[in-house]
């Protein structure tokens, strides 16, 4: 029987509780234990799949082509945890549920009410997300505490907790110790305040995390664990990290939190402490980088960071594995039709990411052509590729006014058009072509040498695709169509031999990359982009150092 961790929120939003939940699970891996993960969300969407990027930022894929939270990247990034469909539950989700059944009469003429017919079905969502064989299970609660529509799920927690043999469920509560300049100290009676509020539903946190600027002093632990009834070695610091997210696992670590939870829980540990000479391997090396390269991400939700949050880490990632830090140049697509390409001078590689809606497609276009005349290191990803596709049609084979069906229904070249099953499709939710898919890759194809391998798998999340209609105008052109998913011949990847690195990918593959198993394309592309910086150092990519390096 697996034990349970929840781990809630309070003070205020946007603290990082995501990340610690998944510094939280990582930590746990690293003392020989197995985890699972599973975000709680109260918002009423059924799923982060209908929401703008700009509310919500990106909404994270998983294998079985779930939509779901961004905070679900982070424990993929941090964890071996396997996500999926009941990793993420929202309330919509859970209420659409409830009224299902309510319309089948399964409740047999009973009042449908939030205790017990809504609580149940959190409950029985909790164990859903309990993935076979786990030590623990770890379930972020989404929001902060004191949120009207938290409450069921607070609740349901507490019902849980209840149901479970004692000791086998414990709470984090992650909280904020503000800094007030103008008195210079921490305060702690947002903590307190936010531990009542807990309290007042039945839950009484066992460890606080506690987010700090500065340093907590050891008297301040001691007044937070007399106020908020927690014993004084569970009150834990996470003070802000300097270089890296990566970081606050480390930091966790030697603030004793894993050790706490592994003596609630009353866990046998595998390891006496967490192993983690790799990871802090990987972080000396981030510390210690002195080159960097410059690539510009060229899309439409630039003003939000977490619009495009794995494509940002995944460019991280690739800068480890070439020992180089990845300086962003966040370039709003528009302003790349209305100002020119002036905003792109002087990068060293250029990425296109995946996006909706008409606004910014022309920019982005634009982008790639400069991309590709002016031999810069090009990577697109979904819409990126789309786009890749109509600005070859256009410029390299002449097929003028190319457009996609998605924003030109009346082209007279719509290479990039709808799928043959998305025709009937009239619902926007959950209808995609979501989910992890193969790939075969040609040989001798940039494709093929980065990845190293003839067949892969990556996760998707489209509607429109490459036009098999002008399959034979592309494969008489230098453009190469390197990876096709073969049951269905469907174009996945296009490239440019001529190009030092130029590909376009229908999937998305920031959604696989690590920091300890960077994805090979984004390797590839940071390595091009050094290359690109310096080419008397670098010479043109080596075959073989691609293959290496990936
Ligand atoms: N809008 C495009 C499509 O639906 C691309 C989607 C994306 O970039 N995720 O096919």
């Amino acid at each position: 029987m697996a034990k349970h961790i929840f781990i809630t929120g309070g003070v205020v939003s946007s603290l990082g509780k995501g990340l610690t939940s998944a510094a939280v699970g990582m930590l746990l891996e690293r003392r020989g234990l197995r985890v699972s993960m599973q975000k709680l969300d109260p918002y009423i969407n059924v799923d982060p799949g209908t929401m703008s990027p700009f509310q919500h930022g990106e909404v994270y894929v998983t294998d079985d082509g779930a939509e779901t939270d961004l905070d679900l990247g982070h424990y993929e990034r941090f964890t071996q945890a396997t996500l999926r469909k009941s990793s993420n539950f929202t309330t919509g989700k859970i209420y659409s549920s409830v009224i299902a059944k309510e319309r089948r009469g399964d409740y047999l003429g009973r009042t449908v009410q939030v205790i017990p017919h809504i609580t149940d079905a959190i409950k029985d969502a909790i164990h859903a997300g309990v993935v076979e064989g786990v030590d623990v299970a770890i379930s972020e609660l989404g929001g902060t505490v004191g949120d009207i529509e938290g409450l069921p799920f607070l609740e349901a927690v507490r019902q849980f907790a209840l149901e479970q043999p004692r000791g086998d469920v414990m709470f984090i509560h992650l909280t904020l110790l503000p800094f007030l300049r103008a008195s210079g100290e921490m305060k702690t009676k947002p903590t307190q305040q936010s531990v009542g509020k807990l309290r007042e539903i039945g839950i009484q946190p066992d460890i606080l995390i506690c987010r700090t600027e500065q340093p907590m002093t050891h008297e301040m632990g001691q007044k937070i664990s007399l106020f908020c009834n927690v014993r004084p070695e569970a009150v834990i610091e996470e003070r802000d990290v300097d270089f890296s997210i990566y970081e606050v696992p480390i930091n966790l670590r030697t603030a004793g939190l894993d050790q706490q939870i592994i003596e609630f829980l009353g866990l046998d540990d595998a390891a006496p402490e967490a192993e983690m000479v790799d990871w802090e391997a990987m972080l000396d090396e981030i510390k210690t980088t002195r080159d960097s390269c410059e690539i510009a991400v060229v899309g439409k939700y630039i003003e939000l960071h977490d619009a495009y949050k794995s494509i940002y880490e995944a460019l991280s990632h690739g800068g480890i594995a070439n020992r180089c830090e990845v300086h962003l140049r966040k370039v709003r697509a528009e302003d790349v039709l209305s100002q020119g390409t002036d905003s792109l001078e002087g990068v060293d590689g250029i990425l296109v990411p995946g996006g909706f809606g008409e606004r910014g497609l022309e920019g982005k276009i634009s982008a790639i052509k400069y991309a590709r005349e002016h031999n810069i290191p090009f990577f697109g990803i979904c819409l990126g590729m789309q786009c890749a596709v109509i600005e070859y049609a256009r410029n390299g084979l002449g097929l003028d006014e190319a457009h996609t069906l998605e924003h030109s229904p009346h082209s007279p070249h719509p290479v990039i058009n709808l799928m043959a099953d998305q025709e009937e499709v009239h619902e926007k939710g959950g209808t995609m072509r979501l989910g992890a898919y193969g790939c075969a890759l040609t040989e001798n194809s940039l494709a093929a040498r980065l990845y190293g391998e003839r067949s892969i798998s990556e996760r998707h999340r489209h509607r429109f695709e490459f036009n098999n209609d002008y399959r034979a105008a592309f494969a008489a052109s230098p453009m190469n169509l390197s990876g096709v998913h073969l049951e269905r011949d469907l174009v996945e990847i296009v490239e440019l031999p001529e190009h030092p690195f130029f590909i376009g990918v229908q999937f998305h593959p920031e959604f696989k990359s690590q920091p300890l198993a960077p994805h090979p394309i984004f390797s590839g592309f940071v390595h091009a982009a050094l290359a690109h910086k310096r080419p008397e150092q670098n010479g043109n990519t080596d075959r073989k150092t691609e293959r290496s390096m990936a």
